[in-house]
């Protein structure tokens, strides 16, 4: 990658100079240490709203104001991810979405998601236009997910003050 370009969007041609050490691996471990959690966010100034968002129970994306775009997107960009706009702005998603593809998990040994097997890793499709990455909750009979199932946003604490988005079906 070249240098001084931003770690959020690393194909961006502006070259945002981003901050340092956000997607870098971390130390190289023979084995995860038990106090380590490898499903929480680390908010930054940037993503800060995002999170606040999620701990009151709405769903944030960002959207795209430059004409002949209007675009929204997700994960979260600085500028807009087709046209590079710079006037992108939050706002609140519907919380509609339907299911695009998914897996159910038998097996993870990164804690604490060992803990929660089997879960259902998933893509949706937001209502919005933007495909997501989440976890189906609440899913009693995997078998009978089928794609395009509609489903609405939910929220579920991992840890104080961490609330991360999910979906179920509606
Ligand atoms: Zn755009």
């Amino acid at each position: 990658m070249p240098s001084g370009r931003c770690r959020r969007c690393p194909e961006c041609p502006k070259g945002k100079k981003g901050e340092k050490g956000r997607f870098e691996p971390s130390t190289p471990r023979t084995e995860p240490a038990m106090d380590v959690r490898f499903d929480l966010p680390e908010a930054d100034a940037f993503t800060r709203p995002y999170w606040d968002a999620a701990a009151e129970g709405r769903l944030l994306i960002r959207r795209c104001h430059a004409p002949a775009c209007g675009r929204a997107h997700h994960y979260p960009r600085e500028c807009c991810p087709r046209c590079w706009s710079e006037d992108v702005t939050w706002e609140r998603a519907s919380g509609r979405a339907t299911l695009y593809t998914w897996s159910v998990v038998h097996r993870n040994d990164l804690p604490p998601f060992g803990a929660r097997v089997p879960y259902v890793a998933a893509v949706v499709d937001l209502a919005e236009g933007p495909r997501m990455m989440t976890e189906l909750v609440d899913c009693e009979e995997p078998a009978a997910l089928r794609p395009g199932l509609p489903l609405e946003v939910a929220f579920r604490e991992r840890a104080e003050g961490v609330t991360v988005p999910v979906f179920r079906a509606r």
